[in-house]
């Protein structure tokens, strides 16, 4: 393959007005199935068996009835309501006609033309603090299909594949897809924006604790599609959908990637096939997938095993008094209850650790020591576990840490160990201190006592501070804290230090 020409971004966006549309498919974390009682188990998460969790349902077996799963719907209507969309008075099943080998039905039942949530607007922040307001066209429901693994090939696509495995586990699995309108005028930020959005959502989903949306575990997956306008134009220009882009940083890359790739082949007079594209995450490139008309004939018709549904508005005003505050609304807050700088706060949030922090805060932690503690020891600990922050210790414990700093019970480094004592199960932060004895010594009488036999030793040090040069103090204080093991406050140590200099 050619290498493809790309024009300079800067260049692109004199000529062209980038215009984008993104498809999120959000897997609900329902107990079962969307349309059987097989449990739930994605198949996503790491050590599940291929094809150990099947129902008949799943399979469509013939005989096999399909049952809409209660906690699906409300799931999914609290997700539009949080998207600002109305919700359906009726919204129905249909049939979406399709051969492929992981759809085991040869159908998969979706929505068409009366999706349970439409019409919505969703806000979303950029890192540099411009505001969009994504147009949300409609949420609809749908059943996830199998997974299929290529085996052979170099680049795990089925093209130059030996054979192909597939894995009907996550057949029947929830899923909301979530539409947008065409969204315009992100301009140069438009990548950015593709991103933020879909991040967005991921607070949204997570916030309602509809969906764990980890986009690496495919419980969170979009679909960008990106047309090109030329400027002066009123016609949208074709566009195209890049696939599954499994992170938020390579969302942002393949859709710079599209606007670079169009206006390049634009401006060269050629023209736009209307396809699916798959996204390179080695090269940084996009590839072509296969064409697809905006009059792909699925043959939909209503799914004649399932009545459609009709939420009451007692359920809808329900859910909607259960929505938590919007992440948007909910990040401004917390970053200005916490003080921290813009990318303090972000990076907080890139780690995926807002929810933890601010559960620690609550708890009764500083804001700095919750800060500290999660993006600090614990996200190192976890990396080389590498297991998430998360799941090393609660908000309860490390409030608990950060309070004994606080109340001046331990020190920064025997508060490692305290930490260290509590992740090997020894209790809570207060009984690990107790058992290995790590509280620092709050009596001055035995640091006054290692201080002289350290200035005993160090005649030349002691002179020095007599002196004035107090810096030289570093010498004895290091001695003192080496000889208290480490247990003793290292500022009341310096302060003992120069003033039995003095008086000796
Ligand atoms: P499909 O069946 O092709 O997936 P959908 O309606 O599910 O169609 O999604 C198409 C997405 O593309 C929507 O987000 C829509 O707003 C967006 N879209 C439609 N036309 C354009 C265009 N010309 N440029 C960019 N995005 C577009
Ligand atoms: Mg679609």
């Amino acid at each position: 393959m050619a290498k493809p020409e790309l024009m300079d971004y800067d260049r692109a966006l004199e000529l062209y007005e980038p215009v984008i549309g993104l498809e999120v498919h959000v897997e609900l974390g329902t107990k079962t199935k969307m349309f059987s009682d097989t449990p739930n188990h994605s198949g996503n998460e790491v050590g599940g068996e291929p094809n150990t969790n099947i129902g008949p349902v799943d399979l469509g077996l013939p005989g096999t009835l399909p049952v809409v799963n209660e906690q699906a719907v409300r799931y999914s209507i609290a997700l539009g309501l949080a998207l600002g969309c109305e919700i359906a008075e009726v919204s129905g099943f249909a049939r979406k006609n399709y051969f492929y080998p992981d759809n085991p039905k040869n159908y998969q039942i979706s929505q068409y033309d009366d999706p349970i949530a439409f019409d919505g607007e969703v806000e979303v922040e950029l890192e540099d603090g411009t505001v969009f307001h994504v147009p949300i066209e409609r949420a609809h429901m749908e059943e996830d299909a199998g997974k299929l693994t290529h085996v052979g090939g170099s680049t795990g696509r089925i093209q130059g594949a030996e054979y192909s495995l597939v894995d009907y586990n996550r057949a029947g699995v929830p899923l909301v897809e979530i539409v947008t309108r065409p969204i315009f005028g992100g301009e140069a930020q438009t990548p950015q924006l593709a991103a933020a959005y879909v991040s967005t959502i991921r607070d949204i989903v997570r916030a309602l604790g509809v969906s764990e949306a980890r986009m690496e575990r495919g419980n969170l997956r979009c679909d960008a599609n990106v047309s090109l306008r030329p400027r002066g134009e009123e016609k949208l220009g074709t566009r195209t959908e890049t696939k599954n882009v499994n992170s938020f940083r390579s969302i942002e890359r393949a859709v710079r990637y599209e606007i670079q790739r169009q206006a390049a082949l634009l401006a060269a007079g050629g023209s736009i096939t209307q396809e699916t594209r798959h996204w390179h995450e080695d090269t940084g490139r996009t590839s072509s997938g296969r064409p697809k008309s905006d009059a792909d004939d699925y043959r939909y018709f209503p799914e004649p095993d399932l009545m459609p549904l009709r939420p009451s508005r007692e359920l809808v005003e329900e859910l909607r008094a259960t929505l938590p505050e919007a992440p948007v609304a909910r990040r401004r807050r917390l970053k200005a209850e916490w003080g921290f700088a813009d990318q303090e706060f972000q990076d907080i949030a890139n780690a995926g650790l807002l929810e933890v922090v601010d559960a620690t805060v609550a708890a009764g932690a500083t804001a700095a020591g919750a800060k500290k503690w999660w993006m600090g020891e614990l996200s190192r600990i976890a990396n080389d576990r590498g297991v998430q922050a998360t799941d090393l210790a609660t908000p309860e414990q490390i409030a608990e840490l950060d309070g004994l700093i606080t109340a001046g019970t331990v020190n920064d480094r025997l508060a490692r160990d305290v930490l260290e004592g509590v992740l090997a199960g020894e209790g809570s932060p207060a009984e690990v201190v107790e058992s290995r004895g790590l509280a620092v010594v709050s009596d001055d009488g035995p640091l006054i006592e290692a201080i002289d036999a350290a200035l005993a030793q160090q005649p030349d040090v002691l002179a020095k501070i007599r002196d004035g040069k107090v810096q030289a103090a570093g010498a004895v204080i290091g001695a003192v804290m080496k000889a208290m093991k480490g247990k003793a406050d290292a500022a009341r140590v310096r302060e003992l230090v120069l003033e039995r200099a003095q008086n000796s």
